[in-house]
């Protein structure tokens, strides 16, 4: 008979990861990347990895990789210390019951369940997860809130080499100065690749009303979270006024957030991330919901490692209702990852690695070397 998967131990590392180049948000700059790796030991000896990761701080969600590693250590590994991976959504709702809010700290410990019983189960944790869809994903190229040369010359080489479209970081200035800005960096692009942008939440519904038509005739195509994640009116009206379609990040984290966001239309697409949800199968009920409702979503990263970023993927792979691609190019940004090989990107494509659990092993070198100090 196979094994239960008694869970004998849980273990956190913060490590520091260096990034190839800085990424600028709306109101931080990023220049490295630290995440909180997540091992799950059970009583055979089976490790399974999971990876919290917010992109650059605390200012996204209100986590940070410190405060997950204090709630993993703390409160979520003695709910599930003893128990058996074959019961992982009663341990997954465990944690619910306990422990509120903290979705990304979550995420993290559960990717780890989820790799070690796949692990024990001997297959790709997609197949656990109901098997492939698609082998691989496509890969949006994003670039930080930057000087139009700058961006434009990175995009540019990022579309040769594949990239079908890229995102771009806006908010970080003036909102009539960063759309002059995007103006002129997308009479470059957009006759070339998709642009998309990314406001984060900058902008209240009139400065949106006012100057998003202005970035649709620029030839962007595709606006992420141009209003704060509270204000589902602003989205509603604002996906009503543009022809190009309106993502939702921050205002898309719950399953309920999904029903919302759904009856009223307030969103085009979703981005679906299993970070800010927290885990797999949460967003496995977003993306359901999404499917349901005939809405498109879009595979979004949190700027994880090689690690977090096969979390991300291994789901997306499973889901039809993922028809608008992913922007899984943490691994790109870093100069260095944990896992034991890189992953496996090509033509602008994410492919799916075909080993048990989330497919690739750690490489404990790296871990140890870029492990932060107590
Ligand atoms: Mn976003």
């Amino acid at each position: 008979m196979t094994s239960l998967g008694l869970i004998e131990s849980v273990r956190t590392t913060l490590v520091d990861l260096p990034l190839a180049r800085p990424h600028r948000f709306r109101d931080t700059t990023m220049v490295t990347q630290t995440v909180l790796l997540v091992r799950v030991r059970t009583d055979d000896g089976v490790v399974g990895a999971g990876e919290g990761a917010v992109p650059g701080g605390p200012w996204w969600s209100g986590e940070s990789v410190e405060t997950m590693k204090l709630i993993v250590d703390h409160y979520l590994a003695p709910l599930v210390v003893g128990g058996e991976l074959s019961r992982l959504p009663a341990l997954r709702a465990r944690m619910d019951r306990l422990v509120a809010a903290n979705e990304f700290a979550k995420c993290a410990l559960e990717t780890a369940l989820w790799d070690a019983w796949a692990r024990i189960l001997g297959v790709p944790l997609a197949s656990l997860l109901g098997g492939r869809f698609r082998d691989t994903i496509p890969v949006t190229w994003a670039i930080g809130a930057d000087d139009p040369d700058v961006v434009v010359e990175e995009a540019l080489a990022k579309a040769e080499s594949g990239h079908a479209s890229i995102k771009l970081k806006m908010g970080a200035q003036p909102p009539d100065a960063d759309v002059a800005r995007l103006e002129k960096i997308a009479a470059s692009l957009a006759p070339k690749t998709s642009v998309r942008v990314d406001l984060n939440g900058a902008w209240d519904l009139l400065t949106a009303t006012r100057l998003l038509p202005r970035l649709q005739d620029a030839g962007v195509d595709l606006v992420e979270q141009p209003s704060p994640a509270h204000d589902v009116d602003a989205l509603e009206r604002l996906a009503a006024l543009l022809r190009i379609p309106v993502m939702a990040d921050e205002s898309l984290r719950t399953d309920h957030d999904a029903l919302v966001l759904a009856a009223r239309r307030a969103a085009d697409v979703f981005s679906l991330k299993i970070g800010k949800s927290g885990g797999l199968l949460a967003a496995q009920r977003i993306a359901a919901v999404a499917h349901a409702a005939g809405i498109p979503c879009h595979g979004g990263t949190g700027i994880e490692s090689g690690l977090g970023t096969l979390a991300g993927a291994q789901l997306m792979c499973t889901l039809p209702a993922v028809t608008y691609g992913s922007e899984l190019f943490g691994p790109l940004l870093m100069a260095d990852d944990l896992l034991a090989e890189p992953l496996d990107y090509r033509d602008g494509l994410l492919h799916l690695p075909d080993g048990p659990g989330l497919g690739i092993d750690l490489d404990e070198d790296r871990i140890a070397h870029y492990a932060r100090g107590p």
